[in-house]
């Protein structure tokens, strides 16, 4: 219950200690999810078509899988996007680097955090990169 009023100091840290420890608890959290995941899936796919999972295995998943693996395929790439970003969080968070846009380098803010708690950039640079990548 605090009233004081919001301090904007560009040298402040992004995020008081708790709300850091907050995130890390919550992508090591979303890490682990990721992980047993990945795992499930990847068993899935073993089960369900050992060619189709060699050939996602060599590298070259798509050309040549059966249709019902297209899914589960598309999944473990959902799955390995999401794990990558929460895992470089959890490395900025160590690096101290967490919470700052990579981009601009100001404070990404505590709400935007709370929604993507492994955003690496802002608003306004992730609006900037999504338009230069729609041209
Ligand atoms: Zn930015």
């Amino acid at each position: 219950m605090s009233s004081n009023t919001a301090q904007v100091t560009p040298t402040a840290p992004a995020l008081r200690t708790e709300d850091l420890a907050r995130f890390k608890a919550r992508l090591q959290d979303q890490a682990r999810a990721l992980s047993a995941q990945d795992s499930e899936l990847r068993a899935r796919l073993a089960a369900e078509e050992s060619v189709t999972a060699n050939t996602f295995v060599a590298g070259i998943e798509g050309a040549m899988a059966a249709e019902a693996d297209d899914e589960t395929i598309a999944l473990l790439h959902h799955e390995q996007t999401e794990l990558v970003a929460t895992r470089q969080a959890l490395e900025r968070i160590e690096s101290g680097d967490y919470g700052y846009c990579e981009e601009c380098g100001d404070a990404i803010g505590v709400a935007r955090l709370e929604v993507l708690p492994e955003a690496h950039l802002c608003v306004g640079c992730q609006d900037m990169l999504e338009h230069r990548k729609g041209r």
